[in-house]
């Protein structure tokens, strides 16, 4: 599942403040990403030597990951430790989409195919944003893909629908170093047309496409991913509305509990 942060440094330190000010907040059930971009940010933001960067991971993974084992993680920590230096964190608050684009993308005849469109251009113009010589390509799981664009399809329609974007000269394929690498042939590298859209959240571009062509969706007021509006619910995502409603009852049961306890030692007091 491609899971992309636009602000990582942020993400990062955001992150970092949680663990440090609360004990019981554990890292995700499959800490790699969390864990290799803490690496990074102590490495590049605060200098910090391999084996110190080494140590840190060690006991973030024991204070705030259930049943850690060093055996076991000893080697991807230190892997991660290594290559701290590699790769720079990025800093970036949106990815600029183009008039020019959007008018390459307008033209397609398929509304799934814009969708799919879209989510290429964004993603390609991510990379670019990320490595300057970046020329267009992109190199994700399709299935992934179609995920971020909100389209349900088969293998073979997804296959088709590249191949449709292939022989329309949208995109060109690499067939030397693997079926998967893209080039996306209608990025404005020149960025002479206004800037339309200003992309900041990465989870359903499918829908962030169709927000622009005016239809009914909404970006959650708590995580900001964008869903489609119903009669009852156009505040927030279906996770947040849960995770709400969760805090909501078990704040309830607290005050249930106290205000019981209030009455029983009344009711002691008054015999
Ligand atoms: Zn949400």
């Amino acid at each position: 599942m491609i899971k992309i942060i636009l602000d990582e440094i942020g993400y990062t330190e955001n992150l970092l403040e949680k663990l440090s000010q609360n004990p019981a907040h554990m890292l995700d059930k499959k800490p790699s990403r969390d864990l290799f971009l803490i690496a990074r940010y102590l490495g590049q933001e605060k200098e910090l030597a391999q084996e110190t960067i080494y140590r840190r991971l060690l006991a973030l993974m024991r204070d705030h990951y259930p049943e850690f084992n060093q055996n076991t993680w000893h080697k991807l920590l230190e892997d991660f430790s290594k290559k701290s230096l590699e790769r720079r964190l990025t800093r970036l608050s949106y990815i600029p989409v183009y008039e020019s684009e959007l008018a390459r993308i307008g033209v397609l005849k398929s509304k799934p195919m814009r969708r799919l469109a879209f989510t290429l251009l964004c993603l390609a113009r991510y990379r670019l944003c990320v490595s300057s010589s970046n020329n267009g390509w992109i190199n994700y799981p399709y299935k992934d893909i179609f995920r971020l664009a909100n389209i349900s399809a088969t293998v073979q329609e997804q296959c088709s629908m590249i191949k449709e974007l292939i022989s329309l000269h949208y995109l060109s394929m690499n067939h030397i170093v693997d079926n998967l690498s893209l080039q996306v042939l209608y990025l404005d590298t020149e960025n002479t047309s206004p800037t339309i859209l200003e992309i900041t959240e990465f989870s359903n571009l499918g829908y962030e496409y169709l927000l622009y062509c005016g239809e009914p969706y909404f970006r959650c007021q708590s995580c900001q991913v964008l869903s489609r509006k119903t009669a009852t619910n156009n505040r927030y995502c279906k996770d947040c509305r849960n995770n709400i409603q969760k805090e909501r009852s078990k704040a309830g049961m607290k005050k249930l509990r106290k205000s019981r306890s209030v009455n029983e030692q009344h009711a002691l007091q008054t015999q």
